[in-house]
């Protein structure tokens, strides 16, 4: 991108081709930010806009998880009469599903007078990814009774649902299905998506052969699937030879790491932790900060966690301070067995669990947002255990819908339970 930008800075007057180039480039590379700020820049310069630039801004905004600013481009997309484009349309229902508004997504298919696959994908992966699997499946097929062919996207958002609601004898029907039925050979992401399902019910060792019975090669991806199902499940010793396999492909995977040590410290085996951290540190591997980010008055906020040095997060760190106290009168015991350097006291365990991303990003919302008002996190990690038992005790005491989207996954919190069921 560097270099991208270093032609695009130089050329004398851009169009909006080039505009759209440099747009996409950087919303491929994951800074939505620097996208949005180019169309503002080539608004200024009174270019007009093409539909691809539609579809870099939503693209930009489902990146930053950010509904507000969602619903202005859609606003903008209307006016322009962008809205025509089923492509943009496919962007749109994307961007809402990403940014935690099922409703939109659904209104914006259900205005559609013309359907392609994708724009039913995205759909289907939009019921998906907020755990609404059955309604995935009848949309599914009410696609093949419109006689729309299916592809190779819509059949992983099928298997995404069947994962995330639990259905797994579906699964199995639409995975042999999309070969037999459709011609469709299934890709890493269709494995994944099994795997996934084979560890979330419990299925383990089933979940081993299948990724060693595939017919490619696994990647450390796959291997990490049956990881994490290994942890949810405390299953530690098929984690350590999963763990084996992983590291035999990748070393440099921090998550890895901290996911493997958080199960011996769970299992009160603190020689395996001090011994994975000495491999890490050994490897050079070091681990990915967590950051969350939330959006209040159109003003999108970055949190670190721990990060407890920084002024301007002392006051934040006060209101943590008060909310952890008001949410154990309730019952919350804050976990400390998921803390990764086991050589610490308890205490401190707690102030550095204390002070995630995630909660700091939550206590931001809960103080600068109108009572009622629902709360929207985006977590660049997955959530951890003692963040999520927190959530859950902050949407029943406060009566606050939570909607965390973590890099796997969204979280709706609400009344005190979490539409994930626990697993994740
Ligand atoms: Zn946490
Ligand atoms: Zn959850």
């Amino acid at each position: 991108m560097g270099s991208a930008r270093f032609l695009f800075d130089r050329i004398l007057e851009p169009c909006v081709v080039t505009y759209n180039a440099i747009i996409t480039g950087y919303v491929r590379n994951c800074q939505p930010n620097e996208a949005l700020s180019l169309f503002r820049e080539l608004q200024m310069q009174d270019i007009k806009p093409t539909d691809v630039t539609m579809l870099g801004l939503l693209s930009a905004c489902a990146l930053l998880g950010s509904l507000d600013l969602g619903k202005w481009i859609h606003e903008y997309v209307k006016e322009n009469g962008f809205d025509e484009y089923v492509k943009v349309n496919t962007a749109l229902i994307d961007m809402y599903a990403k940014c935690g508004s099922l409703e939109d997504a659904v209104s914006v298919f259900e205005s559609m007078a013309f359907r392609d696959p994708q724009a039913w994908s995205a759909m289907i992966m939009a019921y998906a990814i907020h755990g609404h699997g059955n309604r995935a499946i009848s949309l599914f097929e009410e696609m093949t009774r419109a006689r729309v062919r299916p592809d190779k996207i819509t059949f992983i958002g099928l298997l995404y649902a069947c994962n995330h609601s639990g259905l797994v004898e579906e699964g199995y029907k639409y995975f042999y299905g999309m070969r037999n039925k459709y011609g469709i050979n299934p890709g890493i992401k269709h494995y994944g998506c099994m795997l996934d399902m084979l560890g979330r019910a419990g299925h383990l060792e089933d979940a081993y052969r299948f990724i060693e019975e595939l017919p490619v090669k696994p990647t450390p991806i796959l291997w990490r699937t049956l990881l994490a199902a290994c942890s949810s499940h405390g299953n530690i010793e098929l984690g350590k030879r999963v763990i084996e396999r992983i590291f035999e492909l990748d070393e440099s995977h921090s998550g890895d790491y901290v996911i493997f040590s958080n199960m011996c410290a769970r299992a009160r085996r603190g020689a395996d932790v001090t011994y994975l951290r000495k491999l890490m540190k050994e490897r050079g591997v070091v681990k990915v900060p967590g950051c969350s980010l939330i959006e209040v008055n159109n003003v999108v906020h970055e949190f670190f966690s721990g990060d407890g040095t920084r002024m301007e997060y002392r006051e934040l760190h006060e209101a943590v301070d008060k909310l952890v106290e008001e949410l154990k009168l309730v019952g919350y015991v804050p976990d400390t067995s998921l803390v990764f350097h086991s050589d610490m006291e308890d205490g401190e365990k707690e102030s550095s669990l204390r002070y995630h991303s995630e909660k700091l990003a939550i206590a931001f919302g809960l103080l600068n947002t109108p009572p009622g008002t629902t709360i929207r996190v985006v977590k660049n990690l997955r959530v951890c255990g003692d963040c999520h038992s927190a959530a859950k005790f902050i949407s029943f005491i406060f009566g606050r819908q939570i909607i965390l989207r973590d890099v796997k996954r969204f979280h709706h919190f609400e009344g005190g339970k979490c539409s994930c069921g626990d697993y994740w």
